[in-house]
């Protein structure tokens, strides 16, 4: 009789426990869900919770895949991640003391593409820098030039991509091409870049660079020409650092051009003002330099600070002040 009174009174006690710590709730204002959530754990995270009311494990508890022999680790790594990457990266093991804090930065990162999730975990540990590690996957450069190769989606119509990844086919000639007139230069263009490039050519002109577009449309075969002409003085692996496999040549979109001024050849041009004033400004008229001299990784180009890529003012503006490639762009905020 005294051991049964005993555990009664063991019992009575516990449940008026748990009756104070939901009233005490109840009275908090926390919702039924939530009381009984709480109450659903050990009696040691319930004292835990009740300790700091700690709204936001709170929240981590009520999702689905909440487990609550993770809770440490949860809390170790909590304010790293959003709270449902956390869980999963914390059941599935993929947490830990070394690269939180690049996961972190993996995740919070405007350049941060879903589609490329795995990549990214997968060069994650071997990788010193996580933003240089992410424009190498964005844009492909952890494999070799000319692989994979895919076809250019010509329906982004200014913001197609032509790179050593995405190729134009052989027939692809642009909708309306127009000549350029003799003052601004030679060859053809799409008329919007044309329309474009002319208050460029204005303001420039006004500061005393005379532009002259010294190339601009190319089909594919002047592309093939030019290209095997080019391997006939240089190795392949050289020659691919400064002109495109035909198919892959940004001039055949009709959307680029390159520019010098008298006295200088592509080859100076970098020395000049106007490149300098190119750099700066041709974003406010929709263009941009499409192989800056510090990209040539991941472009795979040598510097061509001549190459304007006409991209609309919008999304120009936008590359130029971001600071990364087209090539990039496209892959975070195009594709
Ligand atoms: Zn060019």
């Amino acid at each position: 009789m005294k051991r049964i009174s005993v555990i009664l009174l063991i019992l009575v006690f516990l449940c008026g426990c748990q009756k104070s710590t939901a009233k005490l709730l109840e009275e908090l204002g926390y919702s039924e869900e939530d009381i009984t959530l709480i109450e659903s754990l050990s009696e040691e995270n319930q004292a835990r919770f009740l300790e700091s009311y700690d709204e936001e494990l709170l929240e981590l508890i009520k999702l689905q895949d909440f487990k609550e022999e993770k809770i440490d680790e949860y809390l170790k790594y909590r304010g790293d991640l959003e709270d449902e990457k956390l869980i999963e990266m914390v059941n599935n093991g993929m947490i830990n003391d070394d690269n939180h804090s690049k996961l972190k930065e993996l995740y919070a990162s405007e350049y941060y593409v879903p589609r490329k999730e795995k990549l990214y975990l997968q060069y994650l540990d071997s990788c010193n820098d996580v933003r240089s590690m992410m424009e190498i996957v964005n844009t492909g450069r952890y494999r070799d030039l000319y692989t994979d190769i895919e076809t250019t989606d010509v329906s982004k119509k200014e913001l197609m991509l032509v790179n050593k990844y995405y190729q134009l086919p052989a027939d692809y000639v642009p909708d309306e091409l127009v000549d350029v007139e003799a003052a601004l230069g030679r060859g053809q263009l799409q008329k919007e870049v044309y329309e474009a490039y002319k208050p460029l050519y204005e303001e420039a002109k006004k500061l005393g660079y005379d532009l002259t577009i010294v190339s601009s449309y190319r089909s594919y075969d002047y592309q093939y020409g030019l290209y095997n002409k080019y391997l006939q003085s240089d190795p392949q692996e050289v020659v691919d650092t400064y002109s495109a496999r035909p198919g892959h040549s940004e001039h055949q979109s009709g959307l680029c051009m390159d520019v010098t001024i008298p006295g200088y050849s592509l080859d100076n041009f970098y020395k000049s003002d106007a490149s300098k004033w190119l750099a700066e400004n041709c974003y406010r008229f929709g263009f941009i330099i499409r192989y800056p001299e510090d990209k040539t990784d991941i472009t795979g180009y040598q510097g061509e600070p001549w190459q304007l890529r006409y991209l609309g003012k919008a999304v120009a503006e936008d590359v130029y002040k971001c600071g990364i490639t087209y090539d990039e762009y496209y892959a975070c905020f195009v594709e």
